[in-house]
C-alpha cells in the first residue's frame, strides 16, 4: 500500500513523498545538495539483461566526456557489475573517507563509481535483499563525492523491479531514461513493460535504443540484416516514444568491451561507433530533446474542443504556485487553437486536497494540460491516466504569461521541485 505526501500527491511504495521537492528531512537534505549539482541524470534501462545496456551506458559516458563534458558513470547493476571491465578499471578501490566514497576517475572529466569496485573478487556474488540494495542506490548517489557534474549516467539492473524503482526514485523526477532492446519480438515485450514503468513513475523517456540491429561485417563494415531488425523503432512507434537509433552487432563491440576500451573512444571512425555518436549526439543539446521528445508538449498535440485547449495552472494570487496539491486556485485559461491566443482566464476553487482529487477534477472541468512547477510522479500519473498532460518545472510568474510563452513555444522549464 502506498502512501501519499501530504503536501503534493505524491507517493513512494514505503510512504513519503516521491517528487524529490518534498522530500525535506534532514536525511534527504545530503541527497538534494548532491543532485542540485548534477545537470543531467540519464538512467539507462533495459526489459531484460544481455542486451547491451551496459555498453550503451559505458559509451554515452564516455563520449559525452570526450565532447568535453564533467561525467559521472554509476553503476548500480548489483549483480552483474559490468562497468568496471569495460572501461579497464577492475582491481580499483576508491578511497573511503567519513561518510564520502572518491569515485574512480577514468579520465580527467569521467568518474565512475560500481559496486564492482566493492566486491573483494569478480566471481563473487552479491546476494543481497531489496531494501540493502536500495539502500546501496541511494548511498551510491548521495555518499559518492561526484561534484559538480554535466550528466551522471546510471546502468540501471534490467526489468522493472525494486532497483530500477529505487533508481529513479532517488535520482528524482527529472532524471531521463534511455531503453535498451534488441530488435526480437521477446525482448520488444518486455521493452514494453519498461517505457508504461517509466511513464507511470513520471520521469521522462529519452528513446529507445536498437542495440544488434543487424550485423556488421568485419571486412566491408556493411550491415546485413541477418536477423529481423526495426522491433525497437516500430515499439518506439507504437508507444509515442523516441527512437534513438540503432546500433549493429559488431565483434568490435564485444571485442573492445573486454579490452577495457570502449568503441567511441579507441574505433570512433567505425560505422558502428558512428552509429553510437549519432544516437549520442542528442543528448548533447538535451533541452532540444526534450522539445523534440514532446515531454513539452505543443498546443496542436493537444484534444481540441470545439477549437479550444483549457489549460489548468495551479495560482497563489496572481502567480503560479509551486505548491501543487495545496493551491489556493487553479488559473483556468482557455485558448484559441486557430489564433494561438488566449480567449479567457477565470479563478477556481479546487476541492480541498486529497491524493488524485485534483487530477479527477481537473478532468471534470475539460482540462487538457496542467502547466505545474513541482509535482509528484504519482500525481502526473494520475493526470496521465485521465487523459491530461502535464508539464512541470514552469516559472513562478502569471498564468498569462506563462501561456503566451507556451503558445510562442518559448516557455523555459526548469527542474519540477515542489516547495513546500
Ligand atoms: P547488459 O548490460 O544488457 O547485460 P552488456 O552491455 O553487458 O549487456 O552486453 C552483453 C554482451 O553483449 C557483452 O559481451 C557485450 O560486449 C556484447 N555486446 C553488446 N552490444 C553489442 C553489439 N552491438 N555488438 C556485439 N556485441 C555486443
Amino acid at each position: 500500500m502506498s502512501d501519499a505526501c501530504g503536501s503534493c500527491s505524491s507517493a513512494t511504495p514505503g510512504g513519503g513523498c516521491s517528487s524529490g521537492g518534498c522530500d525535506k528531512g534532514p536525511e534527504n537534505l545530503k541527497l538534494e545538495k548532491t543532485l542540485s549539482r548534477i545537470k543531467h541524470k540519464i538512467v539507462v534501462m533495459s526489459g531484460k539483461g544481455g542486451v547491451g545496456k551496459s555498453t550503451v551506458a559505458t559509451n554515452i559516458a564516455v563520449a559525452l566526456s570526450l565532447a568535453g563534458k564533467r561525467v559521472g558513470l554509476l553503476d548500480v547493476d548489483v549483480h552483474g557489475p559490468s562497468i568496471p571491465r569495460l572501461l579497464s578499471l577492475e582491481g580499483q578501490q576508491p578511497h573511503i573517507g567519513d561518510q564520502v566514497i572518491e569515485p574512480i576517475s577514468w579520465s580527467r572529466n569521467l568518474w565512475v563509481m560500481s559496486l564492482g569496485f566493492m566486491l573483494p573478487s569478480k566471481n563473487d556474488a552479491v546476494i543481497w535483499r531489496g531494501p540493502v540494495k536500495i539502500g546501496l542506490i541511494k548511498q551510491f548517489v548521495e555518499d559518492v563525492a561526484w561534484g559538480d557534474l554535466d550528466y551522471l549516467i546510471v546502468d540501471c539492473p534490467p526489468g522493472t523491479g525494486d532497483e530500477p524503482l529505487s533508481t529513479l526514485q532517488t535520482l528524482g523526477q527529472d532524471a531521463h531514461a534511455v531503453i535498451v532492446t534488441t530488435p526480437q519480438g521477446v525482448a520488444v515485450d518486455d521493452v514494453r513493460r519498461s517505457v508504461s514503468f517509466v511513464r507511470q513513475l513520471g520521469n521522462p523517456l529519452l528513446g529507445i535504443v536498437e542495440n544488434m540491429s543487424g550485423f556488421a561485417c568485419p571486412e566491408c563494415g556493411t550491415v546485413h540484416n541477418i536477423f529481423s531488425t526495426g522491433g525497437g523503432e516500430a515499439l518506439a512507434a507504437e508507444m509515442g516514444a523516441k527512437f534513438l537509433g540503432r546500433i549493429p552487432m559488431d565483434p568490435e563491440v564485444a571485442r573492445s568491451g573486454d579490452d577495457g576500451f570502449p568503441l567511441v573512444k579507441v574505433d570512433h571512425d567505425s560505422a558502428t561507433a558512428q552509429a553510437m555518436n549519432a544516437i549520442i549526439k542528442p543528448m548533447l543539446g538535451m533541452a532540444d530533446l526534450l522539445q523534440e521528445n514532446n515531454m513539452m508538449p505543443k498546443i496542436d498535440d493537444l484534444p481540441s474542443e470545439n477549437g479550444k485547449v483549457r489549460i489548468a495552472i495551479p495560482v497563489v494570487g496572481m502567480t503560479l504556485c509551486n505548491h501543487f496539491g495545496h493551491c489556493e486556485k487553479f488559473a483556468i485559461v482557455d485558448v484559441d487553437t486557430e489564433l494561438k491566443s488566449i480567449i479567457a482566464t477565470t479563478l477556481e476553487t479546487p476541492p480541498p486536497h486529497e491524493p488524485g482529487v485534483i487530477p479527477a477534477w481537473c478532468a471534470d472541468q475539460k482540462v487538457n494540460l496542467v502547466i505545474a512547477g513541482g509535482m509528484g510522479a504519482r500525481a502526473q500519473a494520475m493526470f496521465t491516466d485521465r487523459g491530461v498532460k502535464v508539464i512541470t518545472g514552469a516559472p513562478a510568474v502569471a498564468p498569462e504569461e506563462i501561456v503566451n510563452k507556451f503558445l510562442a513555444g518559448s516557455l523555459v522549464t526548469g527542474q519540477n521541485t515542489c516547495d513546500h
